[in-house]
């Protein structure tokens, strides 16, 4: 069983507030690879807290009106706490958009062609993604992307990091793999949830 995604969903934009969005499933979608328990934490109260401290520290500043994703571009590498925050906000929305209950299997059409054409094969596509997961040391994150001339790629980041603060590159698919996307389910064994939650395909770009 897989439940991830590939591609940015419809219902997706880079450009959304600094807000909670709900969770666009039940909590209990996920079942058992990621069960209620984690998704009512890992949403409500981790998601949740990015969402209010980013909100607290633009409070009354110029960036107050300004999207997500502008705001973590604008604190990268100047306000590291603001950064992390508004990149976990919007990693987090984006990590739920991923995921669907009954997701998995193989992609088709373009984004099928163009997997074979960067990685190889599907297969070693996701060898990758799952390495990715697996690698990235401590918190972190794992992504397939496609960069500013269109090819795709998998990278993985540690901590908030993203792929929005490289120029061209735009996420199709993340993998969060911080103890608190797993813990309560698999404890120490990431393994079991990087090789269980992969791959479903909503729509094509
Ligand atoms: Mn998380």
């Amino acid at each position: 069983m897989n439940i991830l995604s590939y591609t940015i969903p419809s219902s997706f934009s880079l450009e959304q507030a600094v807000e909670l969005p709900p969770l666009p499933y039940p909590y209990d979608s996920l079942e058992p690879l990621i069960g209620k328990q984690t998704l009512e934490i890992h949403h409500d109260k981790h998601h949740a807290k990015y969402v209010t401290v980013t909100n607290s520290m633009i409070a009354g500043t110029d960036m107050e009106k300004d999207d997500v994703v502008t705001i973590l571009r604008k604190a990268y590498g100047t306000n590291q706490a603001l950064f992390n925050n508004a990149a976990q906000s919007y990693n987090h929305a984006f990590y739920w958009e991923c995921m669907k209950k009954g997701g998995g299997g193989k992609p088709t059409g373009k984004l099928a062609e163009l997997i074979d054409r960067d990685f190889g094969s599907f297969d070693k596509f996701r060898t990758e993604f799952i390495n990715a997961g697996m690698t990235a040391f401590g918190s972190g994150w794992a992504w397939l992307v496609v960069d500013g001339k269109g090819k795709l790629k998998v990278t993985k980041t540690i901590g908030a990091d993203c792929p929005l603060t490289t120029a061209g590159d735009v996420p199709l698919l993340t993998m969060d793999v911080w103890e608190h996307a797993y813990y309560l389910n698999y404890q120490n064994m990431r393994n079991t949830y990087v090789h269980g939650i992969y791959i479903y395909i909503e729509r094509e770009r």
